[in-house]
């Protein structure tokens, strides 16, 4: 059995994941960590061999920092924070972060960069519900960037952001060229999409051979 606490617990993502996590077969949660629950980080450490982290860009870095101290890997959902200030392994503890835990967002950035070379422009619109602190996603960021490193010749892929009421986690790719524009679209509507992902990470960090690792593509192929 694989013990989780979870991280902003009492949270749109949090919630769904203390549920996945309790009915997955191999797991059991342990604790479940945010202000409106009055427990912290490091209150639910010592019961944990994962913590799963979904909270808020300026919070979660230091989750972070305290699990791998305190010897726990680390899941990370959370986006719109520096990347570069993640922790390294430490005490033997991991850390992994995926900007997006959908399959089907993967994908999409998978053929996204594939397309990229091949077609003269491309831009990306980026549209979430209106509770989303960051702007641009970290999907869009990582798959501009994803773009940039398979065509390094084309012009930068502008990013374009909708927040609205209704909406839960969407994106277009699209590429242009002459005559034709060719359009990759991903939508979650509900956020059971994340966690199918999101369990496998928790699976797999303890053994990964380097931190932290960034993309599900990482696991998956
Ligand atoms: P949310 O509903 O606002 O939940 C975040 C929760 O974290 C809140 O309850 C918040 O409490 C709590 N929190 C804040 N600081 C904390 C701390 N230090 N320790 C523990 N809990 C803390 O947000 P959400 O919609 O669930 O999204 C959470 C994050 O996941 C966002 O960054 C979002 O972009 C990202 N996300 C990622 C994916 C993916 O596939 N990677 C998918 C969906 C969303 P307060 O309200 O009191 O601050």
């Amino acid at each position: 059995m694989i013990s989780v606490a979870v991280a902003g617990a009492a949270g749109r993502m949090g919630q769904s994941v203390c549920r996945a996590v309790t009915e997955a077969p191999d797991m059991s949660l342990t604790g479940r960590a945010d202000p409106a629950l009055g427990v912290s980080v490091a209150e639910v450490l010592a019961d944990a061999d994962v913590l799963v982290d979904f909270t808020t860009p300026s919070t979660v870095v230091e989750n972070a920092r305290t699990a791998v101290a305190a010897g726990v890997h680390v899941v990370i959902g959370t986006s719109g924070f520096p990347v570069a200030d993640l922790p390294g392994a430490a005490a033997g503890a991991n850390v992994f972060f995926a900007p997006n835990f959908a399959i089907g967002a993967v994908l999409m950035m998978r053929f996204a960069a594939e397309a990229a070379p091949l077609m003269a422009r491309a831009e990306i619109i980026e549209l979430h519900h209106d509770g989303k602190l960051d702007k641009p996603s970290g999907t869009a960021a990582r798959t501009a960037e994803l773009m940039a490193q398979a065509a390094p010749d084309r012009p930068e892929v502008p990013i374009h952001s909708v927040r609205l009421p209704g909406l839960v986690a969407h994106q277009e790719v699209i590429l242009g060229d002459l005559g034709q524009t060719l359009t990759i679209r991903h939508d979650s509507i509900d956020r059971e999409s994340f966690m199918p992902g999101v369990l496998l990470a928790v699976r797999r960090v303890g053994g990964l051979s380097e931190s932290p690792v960034v993309g599900l593509e990482r696991l998956l192929f």
